[in-house]
């Protein structure tokens, strides 16, 4: 039985386990590459043998676990892939969008003629998307599947984002031995502020976990107290606040925050705008499955996530009259890190107006405009116009779908596992190397971090 580590290794993106068992080859995750351009080339590399891979199993629908699904089928692969039910729905909406913006950048470098390849084409489109999306077969929560003679598959509650799931194999070797491997996926936390929390880990021989936040803790400041404080500094001066936000989970978690600080009074009650198509087409996805199995109880209890000053808005029209309409307002806008959506727009109509506020709402990397932002910058580029930077720019960073690894200690410590080994992926080097030394003084378990490309031998080596 084989593990080898394809992408994910040594970083946080390009999320791709191959595993072998008894001849058939199967694939936890197939992420795009996000961030530095090195890794973004990754994604042009062909997946030699994808014909041979049997069947995907999916742990969530985030791009950087399953954007390069549409590659795969390109490259030959016809098998199945196995995901929960919100997986596939989000996956639906998520791929049709990626496959747009490949589209766009492709016209753009042809526009601008920066591709070293002529013409620059699109890393795939929506031809793949829905050819791949044809293969998806859903799943029920903790209810195992036999793919094969040698192979069951169960699908465990992750609490990352909507129908996030860590994922149990059970492989039988060439001796018929037994084994037991989880792939942990993304794992979410207790203070997530729509979902419930992980379920407990099950018994397993080997598990691969992920160390986003090896090294790193998120503020345990309630993020809602944060935001209320940044938006009633904006309302109150009859400002508009603008919210980049990323549409699947954050999108809802700062509506539902709105919706509790207008209900408790401690914001005024002003119309809350939300100019996103795929955050609209994301919310549509949260409402169909609002129920107790994923949504904490009190969510449940309220019925519906949204203010009622809420609008949503769809065509163009109405986001150019949007831009125009006078403060006090809060419009939430994709995307989050101001790299494209019409909240680009917004924050051209609105940043030079000191009454203004921008909100950043999630990690701002390097080189994003979100980022240029956060560094106190007081000139922002945005389609090749100088603006001065004048409205107020907060950040709430006390947002995360990912556990840090205090979460993830004490979840692993209550699942009152026993592993055989622990192999962290997903994960910056120093976080994940500071993780395994946690784990190992503070749990005990022999732990080691999956380097780029790494194979390991199960039947041989442990
Ligand atoms: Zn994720």
């Amino acid at each position: 039985m084989n593990l080898r580590f394809s992408g994910a290794a040594g970083s946080v993106t390009g999320s791709k386990t191959v595993i072998e068992v008894d001849k058939e080859k199967y694939l936890v995750d197939y992420g795009l590459y996000q961030g530095a351009s090195e890794d973004r080339s990754r994604n042009w590399a062909s997946f030699h043998g994808a014909s041979e891979i049997s069947a995907v199993f999916l742990t969530h629908a985030h791009i950087d676990h399953s954007g390069l699904l549409p590659r795969l089928w390109k490259d030959g692969f016809r098998g199945k892939i196995y995901s929960t039910r919100e997986t596939f729905n989000l996956c639906r909406i998520l791929l049709a969008d990626s496959a747009m913006i490949h589209d766009e950048d492709a016209r753009h470098a042809n526009e601008k003629q920066y591709s070293r390849h002529k013409p620059a084409l699109p890393l795939y489109t929506s031809y793949e998307v829905e050819n791949v999306l044809s293969l998806f077969e859903t799943v029920d929560f903790e209810k195992e599947i036999r793919i094969s003679e040698k192979v069951s598959i169960t699908f465990f509650w992750a609490g990352h984002i909507l129908g996030s799931s860590f994922i149990r194999l059970r492989c039988h070797d060439e001796q018929d031995n037994e084994k037991t491997l989880v792939f942990s996926g993304d794992i979410g936390h207790k203070r997530n502020i729509l979902l419930k929390e992980p379920s407990l880990l099950c018994q397993m021989d080997y598990l691969i976990l992920e160390s986003t936040y090896g090294k790193k803790l998120h503020s345990r400041i309630p993020a809602k107290e944060v935001l209320g404080m940044y938006l009633n500094t904006i309302l109150k001066r009859s400002g508009v606040a603008i919210i980049p936000s990323f549409s699947v989970g954050r999108t809802q978690d700062i509506i539902y925050l709105i919706r509790e600080l207008i209900d408790e009074k401690q914001i005024p009650e002003v119309p809350v705008v939300l100019d996103s198509p795929l955050s609209k087409k994301a919310n549509a996805v949260f409402n169909e499955c609002f129920c107790a199995d994923q949504i904490k109880d009190d969510i449940i209890k309220d019925g519906t996530i949204y203010p009622v000053t809420m609008q949503e808005i769809e065509s163009v029209k109405e986001s150019k009259q949007l831009s125009e309409t006078q403060g006090p307002m809060i419009i939430i806008s994709a995307s989050g890190m101001i790299e494209g959506g019409r909240v680009i727009n917004h924050i051209k109509s609105r940043i030079e107006d000191k009454n203004n506020g921008i909100i950043l709402v999630g990690y701002q990397p390097e080189g994003t405009k979100g980022r240029i932002l956060l560094d106190g910058e007081k000139i922002l580029r945005l389609h090749k116009e100088e603006l001065r930077v004048n409205a107020s720019i907060f950040n709430v960073n006390t947002l995360s779908a990912h556990g840090d690894y205090l979460d993830l200690i004490s979840w692993i410590r209550d699942s009152k596992i026993n592993p055989k080994l622990i192999i962290l992926n997903h994960g910056e080097p120093e976080d994940s190397r500071h993780f395994k030394d946690l784990i190992e003084s503070q749990l005990g378990f022999k732990t080691t971090v999956a380097s780029f490309g790494e194979e390991f031998n199960l039947d041989h080596i442990y």
